[in-house]
């Protein structure tokens, strides 16, 4: 059976075990969503979710716990949101540990005061999702190997590298499950 993690350490935690609960009773297959905090937990996912939060303190936890270590190693596919994204990258403009899984820069709180949090319409896949967006990063500096999966602008705001996706926004904070059943068919992928 397939086992999502949602990882436990801080931030919109609850909300992303909603969805995934809600994605995986929808897509009818042999998988469950559950909340993941030690190395031991993460190590028996096929998948994990890394929510938004802070990812200072979400990326200090991720290192004193070795989880990171965990993920690297057994190659985890990894869904990280907002702060998600930013521990995803191999780069942020602030000190931080990252997990530095996906080769890109990411700014931080990328969309500026005025803006700190919006919802806009996106394009990915040639059809359009609700982007909610709290105090967001954008990612910069992308090399063609990783791909592009959305922007605004010139602001990179969803990503796929391997089997990690990267989102700008919260889809778990709305009520369209696509991006987290997208998620879910890659890691049943990668069990076949
Ligand atoms: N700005 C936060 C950070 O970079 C992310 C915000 C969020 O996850 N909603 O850690």
């Amino acid at each position: 059976m397939i086992r999502i993690g949602i990882l436990d350490l801080q931030g919109d935690v609850s909300e992303h075990l909603e969805m995934t609960t809600r994605t995986l009773e929808k897509m009818g297959i042999e998988a469950e969503a559950v909340k993941i905090k030690s190395p031991s937990e993460v190590a028996d996912c096929q998948g994990i979710i890394i929510s938004g939060g802070e990812s200072t303190i979400i990326g200090k936890l991720l290192q004193e716990e070795g989880i990171d270590q965990v993920i690297r190693d057994r190659k985890i596919p990894v869904m990280g949101t907002c702060a998600g994204m930013v521990l995803l990258a191999s780069a942020t403009d602030y000190q931080q540990p990252l997990l530095n899984l996906i080769p890109m820069k990411v700014k931080r709180n990328g969309f500026g005061r005025q803006k700190l949090s919006f919802q806009q319409e996106i394009e990915i896949f040639d059809q359009k999702y609700p982007g909610i967006f709290i105090r967001a990063p954008y990612a910069y500096e992308v090399p063609p190997e990783v791909e592009v999966l959305s922007q605004i602008q010139d602001k990179v705001v969803a990503v796929r590298y391997q089997n990690n996706l990267a989102l700008s926004f919260h889809p778990e904070l709305s009520d369209d499950t696509r991006m987290h059943e997208y998620f879910i068919k890659e890691v049943a992928k990668c069990v076949e």
